[in-house]
């Protein structure tokens, strides 16, 4: 079974690259000892960690003082955050002004309503159509206390990347510190901090071909957000652990990797995408969903109405093809995707989203076959379903 699947949730997560496992093998057996040790072993351990740092830092044109190893992205924006709002109290601004998105990642988003019931205010700015942010709308969110703006720099459900150089233009000028969740666009697209002015930026290893459970958040210099993690003062002081020594080296060989490839890449991905994107989009009442010109380049998303896209997944998943919905499956609730709501999508429409996320193991085959596969389940569930027509063909909702 296994070797006939089509894995197409690369946005989910990604097999380790050989690169990465291979950098990381001896630091389980052999290279072990503790980055804090004094001894020759554990100071050899230390080296290899800053040298993952720098590598890492060459990645987002940042320098290695700037880059702190977190358990993911998820900690990192949580820590970029919530630093931000201690940094701000701390310096007697309690209850100050947060801009984000309606489009976040949970990760953001969940933090944001927590610092909202600890006095904060949050501007959750809306988004167009395809996902886009504005960024004068940003510009017109700022208030005289605004302590930070976090807008994502791609997003995970509908792929659409966001004008971050712009935003983070407008965040320098008003002197108000930016933040930006990079966990789906690092390694996929390029990332440069400076040029995109960001004083904060959140990455993930497993999105890239590294390994899961290890993550960065990115500070520019001189910014020092207070820890997030108390503990023996490790990464400077500001976040304490014993170092992941095989993540962070894992992370960094893939990070390279997928830096050094990205033009080739990207190019063989847009390719493949644009078939699935301009192929499926044919189907009868199915549209994209996201940007056809600011898009991830292994990231295609689309609505069939008429269609619910857990069956949708299940039906493919005995197919053999692993893909993913916008539906959210984590909150075990049935309320569709706050992204595709987002993007203006009517209740009944959002439920029949698929995401199809491609990455470096997928071929040409891989997407003729899912050419094929996907209309034929969306029939096939249409022709189940009682909110489809069966006689006119078109979903009952219009008439
Ligand atoms: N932010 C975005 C945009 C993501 O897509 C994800 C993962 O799905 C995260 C944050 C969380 O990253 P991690 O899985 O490393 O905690």
């Amino acid at each position: 079974m296994k070797h006939t699947m089509i894995y197409a949730d690369h946005a989910s997560t990604t097999a380790l690259s050989p690169a990465a496992l291979e950098a990381m093998l001896p630091y389980f057996t052999q290279g072990y000892g503790n980055p804090s040790s004094l001894y020759a072993f554990g100071q050899q351990a230390k080296s290899d960690l800053e040298e993952a740092r720098g590598a890492v830092a060459r990645c987002l044109n940042a320098k290695p003082e700037e880059i702190y190893f977190t358990s993911g992205g998820t900690e990192a924006d949580n820590w970029a955050l919530r630093g931000v709002a201690e940094l701000a109290a701390l310096r007697g601004r309690e209850g100050g002004h947060i801009i984000t998105t309606a489009i976040e990642h949970h990760a953001v988003l969940h933090t944001a309503q927590y610092l909202e019931k600890r006095g904060y205010q949050v501007t959750y700015l809306p988004v167009d159509g395809e996902g886009l942010v504005d960024p004068a709308a940003v510009e017109a969110a700022i208030r005289p206390d605004t302590i930070l703006i976090s807008v994502m720099a791609a997003n995970n459900e509908i792929g659409t990347i966001q004008p971050i150089a712009r935003i983070g233009a407008i965040a320098k000028a008003h002197k108000i510190l930016f933040h930006t969740d990079a966990v789906q666009a690092v390694g996929h697209i390029p990332v440069d901090v400076e040029a995109w002015n960001v004083d904060l930026l959140s990455l993930s290893g497993h999105k890239f071909g590294g390994p899961k459970g290890v993550g960065v958040l990115y500070m520019k210099k001189p910014l020092r957000l207070p820890p997030l993690i108390h503990g023996g003062g490790q990464e400077k002081g500001r976040r304490s652990g014993t170092e992941n020594v095989p993540g962070a080296v894992g992370l960094s060989a893939a990070l390279t990797q997928a830096v050094d490839n990205l033009p080739a890449e990207s190019a063989r991905l847009v390719a493949l995408r644009d078939q699935l994107l301009d192929g499926l989009s044919r189907l009868p009442y199915t549209r994209v969903t996201g940007s056809r010109t600011d898009r991830l380049p292994g990231t295609a998303s689309f609505v069939f109405e008429g269609v619910e896209g857990e069956a949708l997944l299940l039906h493919l998943d005995a197919r053999g093809i692993c893909a993913s919905s916008g539906s959210a499956c984590s909150s075990a609730s049935l309320d569709p995707s706050h992204v595709l709501l987002a993007i203006g999508l009517p209740h009944a429409i959002a439920h029949g989203s698929l995401r199809l996320s491609l990455g470096p193991d997928n071929t040409q085959a891989d997407v003729d076959a899912m050419l094929k596969e996907i209309p034929a389940v969306v029939h096939y569930l249409r022709e189940m379903s009682p909110v489809w027509d069966r006689e006119a063909q078109k979903p009952t909702w219009i008439v």
